[in-house]
């Protein structure tokens, strides 16, 4: 028996989803693995960062009232009492007034010192130097903590680790971090008419399309995508591949098997096996969609048109991968743009349209909506929104890019 037509609001299902989301599951990696990965701890800093004051240019380090007044025409002479060494303390005590020491960029500025003359407005004549240019109290100067105060919260949890982020975790001392491990999505393509990537398609078959794009984007959402290849449309190659892939992945995604017959051979599958939560969302493209459960795994069926099964994929799965990953935003960006015209749209489903983004003017793509080519001329998605009967042209929408 179908339950197709006991179509539910989106929000609803998302709701049902984030039910039976499986919890963030955490692991702790070396640091220059982490790039890309979700922080599932807050980081602080282990220490004072700089841990010293110290000066962000080659010069000399000085009092800045020494230097009142210094100019090309006047000089301020200052006796040189030494040079810092990097990496090392300084070795020359407080600093007297009328005096300066060599800095390095870097180097510990020394007690009693209060600024830093650039070496470009200096010039040494044996142990004096002639200061051509006066300093102002600090500059020249990074003072100790003014980074990161120690135990001070640099990240919190739910980050993603960008490159540079991994420079400020090596700085805090962080040699491993604590992430959330990649959950493991299964992906199983159904159709009689699908043939692999490597087979030229013959009459009435077409390349498994959906199986690589899910699988790119849950690669690049951080998650580790288990593909099960292409099952004909017959209960016992459901219930066979389901089999093996429920206890070897987190989640599981069928694409394929929105004609009526499929579908509900499929909902039956998974009801047999487990139970169906949904079956049949008030989205658009996307409305035969099952979200179901096999022994405590998400199970879902996505409907087969590729570009339908990437819009069920955003608006649907991807917050179960947003929890399992303990993101409180979604990763995927998005852009303000104004509409170039009107977008007629349904009241009573949501709706994601194709949009191309040009200089902040969306435009959409009507087309036949099984047209692969959309989804390679357009950037992204604009949502309008169930209640919403279309948007107006010249409104601000956001864009979800792809
Ligand atoms: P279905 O949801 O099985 O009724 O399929 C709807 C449409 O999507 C049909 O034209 C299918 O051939 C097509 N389709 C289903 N699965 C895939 C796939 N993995 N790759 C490309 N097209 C697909
Ligand atoms: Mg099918």
């Amino acid at each position: 028996m179908s339950r197709f037509l006991n179509v539910i609001p989106v929000a609803d299902a998302v709701a049902a989803v984030i039910r039976i989301s499986p919890s963030l599951v955490t692991e702790t990696i070396p640091l220059e693995f982490s790039v890309g990965r979700i922080l599932a701890a807050a980081v602080t800093a282990d220490t004072d960062i700089p841990g010293f004051d110290r000066s962000v240019v080659d010069g000399y380090a000085v009092r800045a009232a020494d230097t009142a007044g210094a100019g090309d025409a006047i000089p301020a002479l200052l006796h040189c009492a030494g040079r810092i060494a990097m990496g090392r303390p300084n070795a020359h005590g407080t600093l007297a007034p009328g005096t300066c020491t060599y800095i390095p960029t870097g180097g510990v500025l020394p007690a009693g010192a209060d600024a830093v003359v650039m070496v470009e407005y200096t010039e040494e004549a044996g142990d004096t130097v002639l200061v051509k240019r006066s300093v102002s109290h600090g500059e020249n100067v990074l003072l100790r903590d003014e980074d990161f105060r120690r135990g001070e919260c640099v990240f919190s949890s739910g980050r993603r680790i960008s490159p540079q982020d991994a420079g400020v975790l090596a700085a805090c001392g962080c040699a491993a971090v604590t992430v959330a491990k990649k959950p493991v999505v299964g992906i199983i393509s159904t159709g009689n008419e699908l043939v692999p990537v490597t087979v030229v398609p013959g009459p009435g078959q077409v390349r498994d399309a959906n199986a690589s794009m899910l699988a790119a984007y849950l690669t690049e959402y951080g998650c580790i995508p288990r593909l099960y290849g292409i099952i004909p449309d017959e209960r016992l190659a459901f219930e066979a591949v389901l089999a093996r892939a429920v206890p070897e992945c987190d989640v599981v995604l069928l694409s394929g098997g929105s004609s009526k017959d499929d579908r509900d051979m499929t909902a039956a599958v998974i009801a047999a096996m487990g139970e169906v939560l949904v079956h049949g969302i008030a989205i658009a493209p996307g409305k035969p969609t099952i979200i179901g459960r096999i022994t405590n795994k998400p199970v879902f069926g996505l409907p087969g048109h590729p570009a339908s099964a990437f819009v069920v994929l955003i608006a649907i799965v991807r917050p179960l991968l947003d929890r399992m990953l303990g993101i409180p935003r979604p990763l995927q960006r998005t852009e303000q743009a104004t509409l170039a015209v009107n977008i007629p749209s349904q009241r009573g489903r949501e709706e994601y349209v194709r949009v191309t983004v040009e200089n902040g003017i969306a435009t959409p793509l009507f087309g036949k909506s099984g047209l692969l080519n959309t989804l390679i001329r357009s950037n992204g998605l604009v949502r309008i929104p169930a209640g919403a009967e279309g948007l107006e042209q010249g409104s601000i929408v956001e864009v979800i890019l792809w």
